[in-house]
């Protein structure tokens, strides 16, 4: 009676294979890597992982097997807990299971890596050479200084001995005389830091959030409070806690927000092993970090989203930071909310859960409404920010100068004078979105996509922000041949170039995409701002996470009404988010920041309850609508994209499954399905997008017409060129 194993592969099916193992194999563990032939013939072969074993009751049902063609691991590389959560996932997000798994390792473990963790070389004494005389290695003075610097060291890792002025030399001739060693150890991820400062006395209000935390089991809190209000802190007295328990903690973190400084407090904090996982990572940094987690070595995982699929088997506590931040959704194959996958996890592995922000999402506000999050707030600012004052400013019938009224202008000539910083908030990278000409109306537009192109001017050149294609600049209108192009709009680099003319004796630091490209590039760009120079900051999104300035004293948002006009029905609520974290950039108590926001709708609703109000009863507005409309978190959203060179296959393809769904339920007002219909921006880069949204009041129907459907997608045989994608729980409407 052979065992079989079904294994996940990397294809878009949504099944595991059954395959024989190879002749005389040992039992090959739930979890581990294989390699195995896929596909008609000799077919290509595949890496995947065992996901269960099998009994195969009778010799026939084995015949017509594949064999496995080779076992990687011999200790499963994905644990149970891994696995469990990667097949929730894969229910979930109505994603192949084999996919999933490969979604949730780093990439050169998808392709069959070796698992055996990174080792490092590291010197230490030996014991004949504590018990050293003083007065030996007279002869040898460079060896003698290398064995004192040793001493003082501990011990040091092969790769920074010309950090610490050791000289290899030195050290193999007193290994030689058996006074130093070389050791094979696991590589850790960073030494412990030398000085460590002690915890912050907690406030009151502190000491009061982090005492209704229960920490012992399974339970979601959510910690609001505004940037400085000291939620750091109570994660990192949280994390000591779990840490004196015997376990581990995993932070997630957003894309932007982890900076240097935030890295390092946790560094400073703990004598803990802690290993960080996010995107500035190369794939070979991202396995062996991965790899020091599997193991164990890690107590503390610091990381962006994919983190959340980080292996921790003595998992003890999560926290998600920024819980409302777009980027903690992935955009593209497994279309994963690591906020939502933290809590899954949590539950899974019985450890508390803490989601922070500044400005909760929606969803966790509807959820703390159920009963399902304790929430816990902070008002204080024990970190000495101060809480920014806010001006609508009304632009009606005033005269503008790319975008800035005199009255901004004043003032950001007055702060500057006065040795204070300025941010600029525009929400355009670029010179200006628009090429024009003023004599036949013609605009520069890209050919791939239904977009315009973006004038750029460092260096000069036209370019398309949804394909990247490039052009050089036109000299004269191409339709009528007229000179008469106009920079319609402005951008971060006009922004810049404008306010550089305006202020010329001050700095003027541009922060977007294109000027961070460099590594450091950020921190650099920075310097002159925390050396407390007065000057200018002109930035998008980017610069209003995970960063203070205290010396900034005023803000300008320089068009805050594109955002809240916006066609997603997430818009307004990403707007107000924006808005107050733009707000919580600036000023500490002995400077208050201000922050003026440039907008022709002064009178609107949300501004107007956002600002005197404040966020709850601005949310409060929000789920009206929402609830009104009958939009998330009130009802269930997936959405279906379709994409081709030629449209009408996707708008086949959208057909089919609402053909597929209306069969397994008719429409009604508890579930509706809206499309096929063209995506806002319908062709980017020669493809046309084209997406059905399938909304129900139930989630659980919403999930049984999902399971229906996705089989019928993936049996069909669609040309090369047609692709498609679900998407539960959309952050953005395409
Ligand atoms: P948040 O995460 O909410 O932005 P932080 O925990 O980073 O807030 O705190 C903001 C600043 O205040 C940090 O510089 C931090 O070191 C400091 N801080 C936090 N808690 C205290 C405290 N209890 N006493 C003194 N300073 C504190
Ligand atoms: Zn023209
Ligand atoms: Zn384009």
């Amino acid at each position: 009676m052979p065992q079989l194993y079904a294994i996940a592969l990397p294809v878009p099916l949504d099944t595991t294979f059954d395959y024989l193992p190879p002749a005389d194999s040992p039992t090959i563990a739930v979890g581990a890597r294989v390699k195995v032939p896929f596909g008609r013939g000799a077919g290509r072969m595949l890496v995947g992982v065992v996901v269960a074993h099998k009994a195969c009751a009778d010799g026939d049902t084995a015949t017509g097997l594949k064999t496995i063609a080779e076992v990687i691991d011999e200790q499963p590389l994905v644990d149970s807990a891994i696995l469990a959560l990667c097949q929730w996932a894969s229910r979930y997000y109505h994603y192949p299971i084999g996919e999933t798994l490969a979604a949730a390792l780093p990439k050169k473990l998808r392709a069959g890596a070796s698992a055996e963790p990174t080792t490092v070389t590291i010197w230490q004494l030996t014991v004949q050479a504590l018990g050293l005389a003083e007065t030996s290695l007279k002869q040898a003075p460079k060896q003698k200084a290398a064995l004192d610097q040793l001493r003082q060291l501990g011990s040091v890792e092969d790769s920074q001995l010309k950090e610490h002025g050791l000289s290899r030399t030195s050290l193999k001739q007193l290994h030689q005389k058996g006074l130093v060693q070389a050791e094979q150890q696991l590589a850790r991820h960073r030494q412990p830091p030398s000085s460590r400062p002690a915890p912050h006395a907690l406030t009151e209000e502190q000491q009061d959030a982090l005492s209704k935390l229960t920490l012992t089991h399974f339970n979601t809190t959510m910690l609001e409070g505004a940037t400085g209000s000291g939620k750091t802190e109570i994660y990192l007295q949280a994390i000591t806690q779990t840490l004196a328990a015997g376990k581990q903690a995993l932070v997630i973190i957003p894309e932007i927000g982890l900076s240097p400084q935030t890295l390092a407090r946790f560094q400073e904090r703990f004598v803990a092993q802690i290993i960080t996982l996010h995107s500035a990572l190369n794939d070979s940094e991202r396995q062996a970090h991965w790899l020091l987690a599997q193991q164990g070595v890690a107590d503390i995982v610091i990381g962006t989203r994919s983190a959340i699929f980080a292996p921790l088997p003595r998992l003890g506590l999560i926290v998600v930071d920024e819980e409302h931040d777009l980027s903690l959704k992935q955009q593209d194959s497994l279309r994963y909310s690591a906020r939502d996958l933290a809590v899954v996890r949590g539950q899974m592995a019985n450890a508390p859960v803490i989601l922070g922000s500044a400005t909760p999402s929606l969803e966790t506000i509807h959820n703390i409404a159920l009963g399902r999050y304790q929430h816990l707030r902070l008002q204080g600012r024990p970190g000495g920010a101060s809480h920014a004052t806010i001006d609508l400013h009304n632009l009606c019938s005033e005269t503008l100068q790319e975008g800035f009224s005199d009255y901004s202008l004043t003032e950001i000539g007055n702060t500057l004078a006065a040795g204070q910083q300025v941010l600029v908030f525009v929400n355009r990278r670029g010179f200006a979105p628009t090429l024009l000409c003023h004599d036949c109306g013609w605009q520069a537009r890209c050919n791939h996509c239904d977009s315009n192109l973006t004038v750029h001017q460092q260096p000069s050149h036209l370019r398309c922000h949804h394909c990247d294609f490039q052009r050089p600049l036109y000299r004269q209108c191409p339709q009528c041949f007229g000179g008469n192009l106009l920079f319609l709009g402005a951008g971060t680099e006009k922004v810049e170039q404008f306010l550089g003319e305006r202020f010329g004796r001050h700095k003027i630091i541009r922060i977007d995409r294109d000027s961070t490209q460099r590594k450091n590039a950020f921190e650099q760009l920075l310097q002159p701002v925390h050396a407390g120079d007065a000057c200018v900051m002109v930035g998008t999104q980017m610069l209003v996470k995970g960063h203070h300035f205290p010396k900034v004293t005023l803000v300008v948002v320089l068009d805050a009404d594109g955002g809240l006009f916006g066609s997603d029905f997430r818009s307004a609520e990403r707007t107000g988010q924006m808005l107050l974290q733009v707000a919580g950039r600036a000023g500490r108590a002995d400077l208050p920041g201000r922050v003026l926001i440039q907008t022709h709708n002064p009178d609107h609703p949300l501004f107007t309850t956002l600002f005197s109000e404040g966020y709850r009863a601005f949310t409060k507005l929000i789920l009206n609508e929402r609830h009104q409309g009958d939009m998330p978190p009130f009802a269930h959203l997936a959405i279906l994209r379709a994409e081709s060179t030629d449209p009408s296959q996707a708008q086949a393809l959208l057909q089919l499954a609402k053909g597929v769904l209306n069969s397994q339920q008719p429409p009604n007002p508890q579930c509706q399905y809206l499309g096929p219909m063209p995506a806002i921006m319908e062709r980017v880069n020669q493809r046309y997008r084209l997406v059905l949204q399938i909304k129900c009041s139930d989630r659980k129907l919403l999930h049984r017409l999902l399971s229906l459907l996705t089989p019928e997608l993936h049996k069909q045989r669609w040309p090369k060129s047609l692709r498609w994608s679900l998407d539960v729980d959309p952050m953005e409407i395409p």
